[in-house]
């Protein structure tokens, strides 16, 4: 698992939502990691881009555009297009995985989180 010396990593959340955003990085806290945050979509990109983190949580419904157009963005962009993303929606309508696949994202989350899933996807994400 994460909890041995040497595998902090680093992980951006793309998240509009300020309890949304303490609770992942409560539960990502005990491991170590450091998180970067951004609010926005064009913030997220920013962000991506300069601190290359290893993996991204990426909140679809964001106030200036869509989660799934962040995501495309990344993947489009050679300095970020190799990090995982993923996708967390709180829209559970059938075929919204496929279209954050779609769109370039490796995983799905729908919210409300489960707190053991949440954990279990991230792990998945920065073990290499
Ligand atoms: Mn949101």
């Amino acid at each position: 698992m994460t909890d041995e010396i040497g595998s902090q990593k680093t992980i951006l959340i793309i998240e509009d939502n300020p309890a949304n955003l303490e609770l992942f990085k409560a539960l990502l806290a005990p491991a170590g990691h450091t998180i970067v945050d951004a609010p926005t979509g064009k913030d997220g990109i920013d962000r991506a881009t300069q601190a290359l983190p290893n993996l991204i949580l990426l909140d679809i419904g964001l106030p200036d555009m869509s989660g799934l157009n962040v995501a495309k963005t990344l993947k489009e962009k050679d300095e970020t297009r190799h990090i995982p993303i993923v996708a967390l929606s709180a829209h559970a309508m059938p075929g919204d995985a496929e279209k954050a696949i779609g769109a370039g994202c490796n995983g799905y989350i729908t919210k409300p989180i489960d707190t053991r899933a949440f954990l279990k996807t991230v792990v998945s994400f920065i073990t290499n």
